[in-house]
C-alpha cells in the first residue's frame, strides 16, 4: 500500500516540545506528537472504495493488511508522525478554554491528483488534549459518522469524508444517557479525511491567550496551503480569508438546511475553517419539518442548535472567528461589512435554495411569500420533510388541488387528523403553487426531473442509523452495507429500496438513538 506523503502541517508550524501523553495545557505550539493506542484486535468492518480511490489507493488496499494497521493506530505508516492539534471553542454559547484533539489523532497528509487531504483517526486513544475522557470512541457512533459523512458527500454538501471503519477490539465504557448507568460497549476506529482538520477553535486557542506569533503562524500557513488564491498581504489577507471561510460557512448552512440535516453541536470547536460539515456527534435529520427540533439531549432546555437556528449560529461562530482574527486585522469595520452581509445573503441564498426545491427557475419577488406560508404550513400538522418535497414534484399544473394534495399526503404522519382548517390552507397553498408552475416554461417532467436533483429521496434517518448500529452491535453488517450503498444515491429511486422511502416507524419517536442523542460516544 502506496500514500504520497507530506508533513506540512507538522513542518511548518511549533511543535509542543514536550511528548508526554498525559492531560496538560499547552502553550504556543499547533500541534503535539502523540501515537495512537495500540487495538488489541483490529478488523474492519467498512471502507469507503470512493475515499480510498481519491487517496490512490485501490479496492485491493482496503482488505489490505497494511491498511488495517495503519487505519487502526496499529502501527505507524513509515516517514510519517501522528499529532493532535490543541484548539479552544465555544460550547454551547460559553467559553470552555483549551479543548483540543481529545480522541482525534492526526496520521499525516497525502496527496493525490494534486489534491491534499489530513487522515485523521477517531477514537484511536488518548492524547495530551483529553482532558478526563479516554480518547476511544464507541461503535454506534463511529458508524453514525462513517455512515452520515459519506451520505452527505452524496447528497453534494460540504463534509469531511470517511475512509474506514473499524473494530479496535477493546471495550469502551459509557454511560448513554448521562444517568449513572455505564455499561461496556464496542470501540471503534474511523479514519476520515479532509483537507484539514483546523477548525474556529484553533485560532480563539491563540488569540484567547494573546499569543498573537502563534495566531499568525496559523493563520500564514493556512492561507498559504489551504486558501492559495488570496493573494494580498497584510490586514487585507486575513480579511479575504475570513471571508471565505464566511461564504463557505453559508454556502453549508444552506445545503443542511436544503436536506434537513441537524448538526446538533455547533460549538465553535465543531467548525471547520473549509466551511465543511465536521464532528458527526449527536446530529439528527429533521423528519417531522419542525425548526425547533434538537436531536442532542444535551441542548433540550434551550435548543440552541435546533434546526431552524443554525443559520444564526454560523454568523455567532463567526463572530468568535472573528474576534480571534481581529489581532491581525486591527480594524472592526471590515470585519462587520462582511460579518452583516452574512443575514441578507443567507436570506438571499435560502430564498434560492427553496425556489429549486419547489421547481421554480424564474425569480419572482412574492416566492417569499409563497415559501412562508409553506413553512408555516409544515409545521401545522406532523409532515415528513424528505417525502413532501420529493412527493410535490409529482404535482402537475393541470392537477386540481384535491388531486395535488393526494399526491403529497403521504407526507402526514396522521393524515386522517389534519383539521379542516388545515386542509384548506393546504388546498389553497397547491392552487397558488399550480399557478406559480404554470407561470414557468418547464414542463411538468422537466420541473420534476429538477427537483428530483435536489429533494433527497433518500436520508439517513435516525432510525434507520440505529437499525443498523443494533444489527452491527451483533456482529451483523449487511444492513450497514446495504445503507452504505443506498445513500451513494440518494437522488435516484432505487425502486428495490422503497422501504426507506417511508415516515419515521411509530417506535422511533422517542427512542433513544433516533430521536435523543447524547453526545456520550
Ligand atoms: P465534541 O463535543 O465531540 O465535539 O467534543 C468536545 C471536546 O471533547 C473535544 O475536544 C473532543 O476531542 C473531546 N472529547 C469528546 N469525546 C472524547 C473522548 N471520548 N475522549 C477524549 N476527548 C473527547
Ligand atoms: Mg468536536
Amino acid at each position: 500500500m502506496k500514500l504520497h506523503i507530506q508533513n506540512n502541517f507538522t513542518a511548518e508550524l511549533p511543535a509542543d516540545p514536550s511528548e508526554i501523553n498525559i492531560p496538560r495545557q499547552v502553550e504556543k505550539a499547533c500541534f503535539s506528537y502523540v501515537e495512537p493506542k495500540k487495538p488489541s484486535n483490529a478488523s474492519l468492518i467498512h471502507a469507503s472504495a470512493e475515499v480510498a480511490n481519491l487517496l490512490g489507493l485501490s479496492q485491493e488496499d482496503t482488505v489490505s493488511d497494511d491498511f488495517l494497521n495503519i487505519f487502526s493506530g496499529n502501527t505507524v505508516y513509515p516517514g510519517t508522525r501522528p499529532y493532535a492539534m490543541p484548539y479552544a471553542g465555544h460550547q454551547f454559547g460559553n467559553w470552555a478554554g483549551q479543548l483540543g484533539d481529545g480522541r482525534a489523532i492526526n496520521l499525516t497528509e497525502v496527496t493525490h491528483n494534486d489534491t491534499s487531504y489530513t487522515l485523521q483517526l477517531k477514537g484511536a486513544g488518548p492524547t495530551p488534549y483529553s482532558r478526563t475522557a479516554d480518547g476511544f470512541a464507541v461503535l454506534r457512533s463511529s458508524i453514525r459518522e462513517h455512515l452520515c459523512a459519506e451520505a452527505m458527500h452524496y447528497l453534494g454538501v460540504p463534509t469531511t469524508r470517511s475512509l474506514s471503519l473499524m473494530l479496535s477490539g477493546d471495550q469502551v465504557l459509557r454511560d448513554i444517557l448521562y444517568n449513572g448507568n455505564p455499561a461496556y460497549e464496542k470501540g471503534a476506529i474511523v479514519c476520515r479525511t479532509a483537507p484539514s482538520f483546523i477548525r474556529f477553535g484553533n485560532f480563539e486557542l491563540f488569540a484567547s491567550r494573546n499569543d498573537l506569533a502563534t495566531l499568525q503562524l496559523l493563520a500564514d500557513y493556512t492561507i498559504k496551503h489551504h486558501f492559495p488564491e488570496i493573494k494580498s498581504e497584510g490586514k487585507e489577507k486575513y480579511l479575504a480569508f475570513f471571508q471565505e471561510v464566511s461564504r463557505t460557512t453559508l454556502d453549508m448552512i444552506v445545503h443542511w438546511q436544503r436536506v434537513g440535516f441537524v448538526h446538533g453541536v455547533m460549538n465553535t470547536d465543531n467548525m471547520s475553517i473549509h466551511g465543511i460539515t465536521i464532528d458527526y456527534g449527536p446530529y439528527g435529520w429533521l423528519e417531522d419539518y419542525d425548526p425547533n427540533w434538537t436531536p442532542n439531549t444535551t441542548d433540550r432546555q434551550y435548543k440552541r442548535y435546533r434546526f431552524g437556528n443554525q443559520p444564526n449560529i454560523a454568523l455567532w461562530n463567526l463572530y468568535q472567528l472573528a474576534n480571534a482574527l481581529f489581532p491581525l486585522i486591527n480594524d472592526t469595520k471590515p470585519l462587520e461589512t462582511i460579518l452583516n452581509a452574512f443575514s441578507s445573503d443567507y436570506q438571499k441564498d435560502y430564498l434560492n435554495m427553496m425556489r429549486n426545491k419547489l421547481g421554480f427557475s424564474l425569480i419572482q419577488e412574492e416566492d417569499i411569500i409563497l415559501i412562508e406560508s409553506l413553512t408555516e404550513l409544515l409545521q401545522l400538522a406532523e409532515t415528513d420533510m424528505t417525502i413532501f418535497f420529493r412527493n410535490l414534484s409529482s404535482v402537475q399544473k393541470l392537477d386540481s388541488a384535491e388531486a395535488a394534495f393526494e399526491k403529497i399526503k403521504e407526507a402526514f404522519y396522521n393524515e386522517k387528523d389534519i383539521i379542516e382548517s388545515v386542509l384548506n390552507n393546504w388546498y389553497t397553498w397547491l392552487e397558488h403553487y399550480k399557478n406559480r408552475i404554470d407561470e414557468e416554461v418547464f414542463t411538468d417532467a422537466e420541473r420534476k426531473k429538477q427537483m428530483n436533483t435536489v429533494n433527497p429521496k433518500y436520508v439517513l434517518r435516525n432510525y434507520m442509523a440505529q437499525l443498523c448500529i443494533d444489527d452491527a452491535d451483533k456482529g451483523n453488517y449487511s444492513l450497514l452495507n446495504e445503507l452504505f450503498e443506498l445513500l451513494k444515491k440518494p437522488y435516484d429511486e432505487q425502486p428495490d429500496s422503497q422501504k426507506w422511502f417511508a415516515k419515521r416507524p411509530d417506535w422511533a419517536r422517542d427512542k433513544v438513538g433516533c430521536s435523543m442523542l447524547s453526545c456520550s460516544s
